[in-house]
C-alpha cells in the first residue's frame, strides 16, 4: 500500500518507537513521590523540555493531553469563558464542536482567513477568543496567525492557534507567533496516538481544567499523564525537520492531477509542503478515494476525521468552491515519502480519473 494520507496520522518514526519501548516498561506514576515514581516523572519532565524548547514555549507553560482534539477542548473552555468565541470558517471539527455558537471569521478563496473582517469582528463586542488555525488539514493553507495575535493583542482579545497540522512540518514557534495558546498532537509528527499538548502563553494566568481529576499539570489536566505516548511525542518531535524536499513530491503530483483537468484547491496560498486538496470536476470525492483504495493508494476526501461521511467539506465550502467541495481528495505525503509513491500515485490517478470521466459520459448519454 502508498500511504499518502499522513494528515490523518504520521507513520511512526522509528525515533518514536524506541522511546515508547523503552518507557512502557518503566514502572511507577510520576505523580507517586517514591523512587519509581521520580523516574517516571524523570521522563515525563524531559519529554516537557525538549517539546516546548523544540516549539518555543516554556516548559512551565506545556500541559499534557490525550491529543490535538482535548488541547483544542481545553483551550476554548479556559480561555473562552465569558468571552465571545470567534472560530475561522476553515478550523477542524476539534474546534468547531468545542465552540458550536461561535461567530465566522470568513476565508478567501485560497483559505486564508480575513484580518480586515477580523479587526471589525473584534471592534464589536469584546472581549473575545479567536481561533486560528496555523495550517488547515485539507489544503495545507497556512493562516497569517502573528498578524493575527498582533491584531487580537490591540483589541484586548486571546487567541487561540490549533498548529496540530504545522508542527513538525513548518516553523513554530510560540512565543514569536504571539498567540494565547497553541496545540499540538503526536501522531501528526510521526509519534504515537495518545498524546498531545497545550502551550499557553505566560500572560494567561488562569487555567481552569476540563478534566480536573487528582490536580495533575499544575491543576490544569488531571489524570494520569499516557507516559510511553508522551515519551514518543518528544523523540518524533525532536527529529522532524525541513520538510522542503516533500515540495517537490507534491508538485510533481499537481502537475498529474491537472494535466487530468483537476482543480488544486487552496493553490494560491503558502501551503505545507506536504500536502495537496485535488477536486476533481464532476467527480464524487468518495469515487475517487475508493477507487485509488483498490489500487493500493490511500488518500483521504476532506478530514480523516469525518471520511466516513459523504458530505461536502466545509472548508473548500468556506472558500467558495461550490460543487468541488464534494468532489475533492486530500493527498498528503508522509516524512518518508519517496519517489516511487510519487509516480504509483501518478499512474493509479490517470486511470481513476479516465475511468470516471468516461462512467460520466456514459450516464450523461
Ligand atoms: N486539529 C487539526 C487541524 C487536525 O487536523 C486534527 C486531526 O486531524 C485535530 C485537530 C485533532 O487532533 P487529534 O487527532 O490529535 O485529536
Amino acid at each position: 500500500m502508498r500511504y499518502l494520507d499522513a494528515n490523518a496520522s504520521e507513520p511512526l518514526r522509528p525515533e518514536a518507537r524506541a522511546a515508547v519501548l523503552a518507557a512502557i516498561d518503566v514502572v511507577g506514576n510520576p505523580s507517586s513521590v517514591h523512587a519509581a515514581g521520580r523516574a517516571a516523572r524523570r521522563i515525563m519532565e524531559d519529554a516537557r523540555e525538549v517539546l516546548a524548547a523544540r516549539f518555543g514555549a516554556r516548559p512551565e507553560d506545556l500541559v499534557f493531553t490525550s491529543g490535538g482534539t482535548e488541547a483544542d477542548a481545553l483551550a476554548i473552555h479556559a480561555l473562552g469563558a465569558g468571552r465571545r468565541i470567534i472560530v475561522c470558517a476553515t478550523e477542524h471539527d476539534a474546534v468547531r464542536s468545542a465552540a458550536p455558537d461561535a461567530a465566522t471569521l470568513p476565508v478567501d478563496g485560497n483559505g486564508v482567513a480575513n484580518l480586515d473582517a477580523l479587526g471589525r469582528l473584534l471592534a464589536d463586542q469584546p472581549p473575545a477568543l479567536v481561533c486560528l488555525m496555523l495550517a488547515n488539514n485539507e489544503t495545507g493553507t497556512i493562516q497569517p496567525v502573528a498578524a493575527a495575535a498582533a491584531l487580537c493583542r490591540r483589541h484586548g482579545a486571546l487567541l487561540h492557534v490549533d498548529a496540530v497540522q504545522a508542527a513538525g512540518r513548518m516553523d513554530v514557534g510560540f512565543s514569536a507567533v504571539g498567540a494565547h495558546s497553541m496545540a499540538i498532537s503526536s501522531h501528526k509528527l510521526g509519534g504515537p496516538i495518545g498524546a498531545g499538548a497545550l502551550l499557553i502563553a505566560p500572560d494567561v494566568t488562569a487555567v481552569a481544567p476540563l478534566i480536573a481529576g487528582g490536580g495533575q499539570e499544575r491543576g490544569r489536566r488531571g489524570g494520569t499523564p499516557a507516559l510511553p505516548a508522551i515519551a514518543g511525542f518528544a523523540a518524533a518531535a525532536s527529529v522532524t525537520g525541513e520538510t522542503a524536499p516533500l515540495a517537490a513530491l507534491r508538485d510533481a503530483i499537481e502537475s498529474v492531477a491537472l494535466a487530468e483537468g483537476g482543480v488544486i484547491c487552496g493553490g494560491g496560498a503558502p501551503r505545507l509542503a506536504n500536502t495537496t486538496c485535488i477536486a476533481l470536476p464532476g467527480v464524487r470525492a468518495d469515487a475517487q478515494v475508493i477507487a485509488l483504495d483498490l489500487a493500493g493508494i490511500a488518500v483521504s476526501a476532506g478530514a480523516a476525521c469525518s471520511s466516513g461521511k459523504v458530505t461536502a467539506s466545509h472548508v473548500l465550502a468556506a472558500m467558495g468552491l461550490g460543487a468541488l467541495a464534494g468532489q475533492a481528495i486530500r493527498v498528503s505525503l508522509p516524512w518518508n515519502a519517496e519517489q516511487d509513491d510519487v509516480s504509483a500515485f501518478s499512474y493509479e490517478y490517470r486511470r481513476m480519473a479516465a475511468r470516471l470521466r468516461e462512467a460520466l459520459v456514459s450516464r450523461a448519454a
